[in-house]
């Protein structure tokens, strides 16, 4: 059977792992980054860590003799996406970027575009926000620790806590999507939130967030997503599994 390796951190790359180890035909292997502290297992092998760069991640697919790369990571890992074509072109291997549509903004939607941490961080400042609902990651919290926000009450929430948490008012929620519109609706209210601030993730498991926004007419600064190698790209499990049947 030929190996596969999905490069996962997602839930889309969960669902991949799982079709593919029920048709039986490629045995899969997940690599995750080993950025949170108990993650989901997949289904068929995993493997944790990063490789050391394309060049880390070449040997591995020839050594594992991988026949096919798909990239599931998330839409906002820059990185391992110019890694996986770096290395695949170079071994020869084909690759697939699995990334999920971005959300769209509805009517109703308060949205303001912004590409980078700094410009959302400006963007509550200007729009004079004093609780905010803060959707980015743990591990990118710094650009909003500033002088001018100092006032401000975040409330962080993330799959693992902050370690350190660097805004002066904070309240840290440690949860998992999928989340639920009710919930979405009365944390808002619970802690008075008149601005949220997240990344264009896309996926139906986070997108709650934005219509209870909507619901409250309260306005999201989201973040753009970063740019991607050329190359192959599907949206959807299904067409992922679609390309598969190609290559083997
Ligand atoms: P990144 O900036 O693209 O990657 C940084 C480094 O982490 C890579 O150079 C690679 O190390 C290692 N790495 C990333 N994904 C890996 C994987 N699936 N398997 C093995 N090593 C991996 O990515 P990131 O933003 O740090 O995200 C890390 C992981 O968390 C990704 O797998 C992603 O799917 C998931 N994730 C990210 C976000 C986000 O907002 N960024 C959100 C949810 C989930 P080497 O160079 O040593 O190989």
């Amino acid at each position: 059977m030929q190996t596969v390796l999905i490069l996962g951190g997602t839930t889309e790359a969960y669902q991949l792992a799982e079709a593919i180890d029920v048709a039986g035909r490629w045995r899969a292997i997940t690599s995750l980054a080993g950025r949170t502290a108990a993650p989901r297992i997949p289904a068929g092998g995993l493997r944790v860590g990063g490789f050391g760069g394309a060049v880390g991640l070449a040997v591995f697919l020839r050594e594992q003799r991988v026949a096919a790369l798909i990239d599931a990571t998330h839409p906002f890992a820059s990185l391992m996406p110019y890694s996986a074509a770096g290395a695949a072109a170079h071994v020869a291997v084909p690759r697939l970027r699995l990334l999920r549509a971005p959300w769209v903004e509805q009517p109703g939607d308060r949205w303001l575009h912004v590409a980078q941490l700094d410009a959302a961080a400006e963007a509550i400042a200007q729009l004079g926000a004093q609780h905010v609902l803060l959707t980015t990651g743990r591990k990118e919290l710094a650009p909003f620790a500033r002088p001018e926000l100092a006032r401000v009450h975040f409330v962080v929430r993330s799959v693992d806590p902050p370690d350190p948490l660097p805004l002066a008012h904070a309240t840290v929620i440690t949860d998992r999507g999928p989340f639920r519109l009710d919930d979405e609706l009365a944390l808002l209210d619970r802690y008075r939130i008149d601005l949220l601030v997240t990344k264009n993730s896309g996926g139906a498991a986070a997108a709650p967030k934005l219509e209870a926004a909507r619901a409250r007419a309260i306005p999201v600064v989201m973040m753009a997503r970063p740019p991607q190698p050329e190359g192959p790209t599907v949206a959807t499990v299904d067409d992922a599994l679609a390309w598969l049947d190609t290559v083997g």
